[in-house]
């Protein structure tokens, strides 16, 4: 049996709580891979699992995590051998499946895909969920028909992780990003990564007119609530929002009218299902059109240590672009 150490979140009368254990190979969930975790990643939904702010974690104990990158040191998949380099997101890891911040996982062939060529396990991890779902919002745009010629694109929550990599995939594409932040102090990060106007976030934060000025041909939603009501007021005519976050609210109290009077479309994103064919294109246009400059931007590494404590600040909002775990 080997060791491994891992971070745990319990569950009892007292309540939950996340901390670091020691575990062995015989306590990891089913599944006919073995990996050697090198690098792990933070995303909100890792934050609202290990405070028990969300009801993310559906089994205790559960190892969050809903990313990694590692090594195959066993397998019985027919597609992975000893030595191979993988990823694995979404899937339930993290919530129904014991996930990424820990040295082990063993889990289904059926979710990992091969290491993309041309990122190292460190690149895959800075994109990650939160990049893989910023993609997956960029396809819906794209699916829907929109291009940077029909106008500017908004994106909110601009700073954090899905944000981030979405501004940086929609500027490389030739679009106009107007990003909207809550922190003005990053405005040079996102104009870094080629963010064409920054707009306070207070501007989309009261309730507003169901029909505003159309200053948008397409928008991508990371925040939810009455920010989205917002965005899909303002959004041309025959415009989209992809919708893929709820970091402001679960609600949105919006009206009908920029449907109805203006034609505008919301479109639904969600990156936990396996959908390997998907997950294959965005991770192959992700290794090719994030340039590395981009990923160093929005990249801060962290050791193992300081997983925990950084967890808990992402839920108040205060991470920058895409936190990766140096597990290895
Ligand atoms: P981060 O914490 O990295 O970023 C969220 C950003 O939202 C913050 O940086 C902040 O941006 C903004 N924000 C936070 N609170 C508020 C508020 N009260 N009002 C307005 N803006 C706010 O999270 P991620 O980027 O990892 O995830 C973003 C959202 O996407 C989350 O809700 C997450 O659950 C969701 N998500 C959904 C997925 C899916 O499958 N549908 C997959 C991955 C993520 P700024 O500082 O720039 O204002």
């Amino acid at each position: 049996m080997t060791a491994f150490n891992a971070i745990r979140i319990d569950k009892d009368e007292a309540g939950q709580r996340a901390t670091y254990v020691s575990m062995t190979d015989a306590e990891l969930m089913d599944g006919d891979v073995e990996i050697a975790i090198t690098h792990s990643t933070l995303n909100y939904k890792d934050g609202l699992a290990i405070t028990g702010i969300g009801p993310v974690v559906r089994r205790f104990p559960m190892i969050p995590g809903v990313d990694f990158a590692g090594r195959v040191t066993a397998s019985t998949h027919p597609c992975f051998r000893r030595g191979d380099s993988v990823v694995a997101g979404g899937c339930g890891l993290g919530e129904a499946h014991y996930g990424g911040l820990a040295q082990r996982a063993r889990v289904s062939g059926d979710w990992l895909l091969p290491l993309p060529e041309g990122l190292s396990p460190q690149d895959a991890m800075t994109i990650g969920t939160a990049g893989v779902t910023a993609m997956f919002c960029v396809m819906a745009l794209e699916r829907f028909g929109l291009s940077p010629s029909r106008g500017p694109v908004v994106v909110t929550g601009a700073a954090g992780g899905v944000g981030s990599v979405a501004v940086a995939l929609l500027a490389r594409a030739g679009w106009r990003v107007a990003a909207v932040t809550g922190r003005p102090e990053e405005a040079a990060f996102l104009t870094s990564l080629g963010t064409a106007k920054i707009i306070d976030r207070n501007e989309f934060a009261a309730p507003g007119k169901h029909l505003q000025q159309r200053r948008f041909a397409a928008g991508v939603d990371t925040v939810g609530s009455t920010t989205l009501a917002n965005v899909l007021s303002q959004i041309d005519y025959d415009g989209a929002v992809a919708a893929c976050g709820n970091a402001r609210g679960m609600d949105l109290p919006a009206s009908v009218a920029p449907f109805i009077l203006r034609g505008v479309s919301l479109i639904g994103v969600e990156s936990v299902r396996p959908r390997l064919e998907m997950r294959r294109e965005a991770w192959a246009r992700l290794a090719r059109e994030l340039d590395h400059h981009a990923l160093a931007e929005v990249r801060e590494a962290i050791p193992f240590s300081e997983a925990l404590a950084r967890a808990r600040n992402l839920v108040e909002g205060k991470a920058r672009g895409r936190i990766v775990v140096e597990i290895g």
